[in-house]
């Protein structure tokens, strides 16, 4: 696989959860099981496909569903504020096998990593530096504290190349969540999917990905032929 002639590779726009850390299967049990305690369903499995939304645009979802009406603004913030209280009582999530070496290669490359995330979880952005130092730049991040729409909108992807001074064409996607494709296929971007979790290949390829991996070890051992003269 060779990426598209007409990509002038700079920056590499990173998702945090579920790329750079294998915390979405904590983050899954945590959602279900105080969704549960509100009285509202959200099977684990279902909380990977809505995985890149923010924390309110998932609360409000399954509200809509359930109640035929959205939360209320109490309702949202304890609802989020107990999910990522279980969140952090469980082990610490690893790096993904591969995000470091992929990393490597990104800087050895003279390339940019950026990380976009929906994330408002500060543990695991504070983590990033712990796992990946002198990595990412804190004025290029883009979380859930500077975009106003989550994922699948393309906000956060667009605002990444503004604060990183990139064009379209200057930069590569690297997500595993179908809502997450879908955002960087919005703001025309290419798009790598890394199935990291349990849903069907076919959910990304739908999502509209451009390349699929099996995992961040696969597509860091290909990262050379993929961006050769690119
Ligand atoms: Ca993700």
């Amino acid at each position: 696989m060779k990426l598209p002639e007409k990509i002038h590779l700079k920056a590499v726009l990173f998702d945090m959860d579920g790329v750079l850390f294998n915390s979405m299967p904590y983050h899954a049990k945590a959602w279900h099981k105080i969704m549960k305690q509100h009285g509202l369903d959200l099977s684990e499995t279902e909380a990977y496909m809505h995985e890149g939304r923010t924390g309110a645009g998932t609360i409000n979802l399954v509200c809509q569903r359930q109640w035929g009406k959205e939360a209320t603004q109490e309702e949202i913030e304890s609802i989020y504020r107990e999910k990522s209280k279980e969140f952090n009582s469980y082990p610490q999530p690893e790096p993904m096998t591969g995000a470091w070496q992929l990393l490597q290669k990104v800087k050895a490359a003279g390339l940019t990593p950026m990380v976009v995330t929906g994330s408002g979880q500060l543990s695991l952005i504070d983590r990033l530096e712990h796992h990946f130092p002198n990595t990412f730049k804190k004025e290029l991040m883009v979380t859930a504290y500077d975009v106003k729409h989550g994922k699948p909108h393309p906000e956060p992807y667009l605002m990444a190349l503004q604060k990183g001074g990139f064009q379209k064409d200057e930069v590569v996607v690297i997500e595993n969540a179908p809502l997450g494709v879908q955002a960087g296929i919005a703001a025309q971007l290419f798009t790598i999917a890394v199935n990291t979790g349990p849903l069907p290949d076919e959910v990304l390829l739908t999502a509209g990905a451009n390349l699929l991996y099996p995992s961040m070890q696969t597509l860091c051992d290909d990262w050379e032929k993929l961006t050769a003269n690119r």
